[in-house]
């Protein structure tokens, strides 16, 4: 760098430092904060891309994002944000299998969290940029219960996504209960007279 003034020699060897410490790209005007420059009008950008004709630095292209992102030669990439939590919903009480997210779909290859960690990242302050959206709309309000309505438990899984296989499960357990009910009529009848007896009590 024999023809880099001291004053560029200085700028560049920040900007490398800020680099080398940097975990992903930078933006430019992320990099000039880092190295203690005012925004726009600092020789940071200047000198980025003479340090990218040196080979020493790469500029990335990045859709969708106005700014430019630099790294050392052969840095590092961007680290992926993690993968949204969803929370999972209440089945049948009968049901061991499948799990079905709150927004309708099945957990297979995604990140499910419990109800009460869920709620403890809703209870921080928004964005919440680690959660379902879907999950979220979703949990409005009370969590539908099979204590406190099975017919809201069951709707939900007759609307779940095709590959939660809840309404593949659903359907199955119906046959499989009227098979049971079909063979001990007495039993059912005992108890759904029972039921009955309560939802007249209002219980
Ligand atoms: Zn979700």
């Amino acid at each position: 760098m024999a023809s880099l003034s001291p004053r560029s020699v200085a700028v560049t060897d920040q900007i490398l430092a800020v680099l080398r410490e940097a975990a992903e790209p930078l933006a430019t005007l992320e990099i000039e904060r880092r190295a203690g420059y005012r925004p726009y009008g600092s020789p940071a950008y200047q000198m980025l891309r003479r340090l990218e004709r040196m080979g020493q630095v790469e500029r990335l292209k990045v859709p969708d994002m106005q700014s430019r992102y630099w790294r050392l030669a052969g840095g590092p990439g961007f680290v992926p944000p993690p993968a949204r939590a969803h929370a999972l919903r209440a089945g049948p009480p009968w049901r061991t299998t499948p799990d079905v997210t709150l927004c309708g779909y099945g957990t297979a290859g995604r990140r499910v969290v419990p109800l009460a960690e869920f709620d403890a990242m809703l209870a921080e302050p928004p964005p919440w940029t680690a959660v379902c959206p879907l999950c979220v709309s979703c949990r409005g309000g009370e969590m539908a219960s099979w204590a406190r309505d099975p017919v809201a438990v069951i709707h939900a899984d007759a609307h779940a996504q095709p590959d939660s296989g809840a309404r593949g499960a659903l359907a199955a357990e119906f046959r499989a209960l009227a098979c049971l009910a079909a063979e001990y009529p007495e039993r059912f009848r005992d108890l759904l007279e029972a039921e009955q007896v309560l939802q007249a009590l209002g219980g």
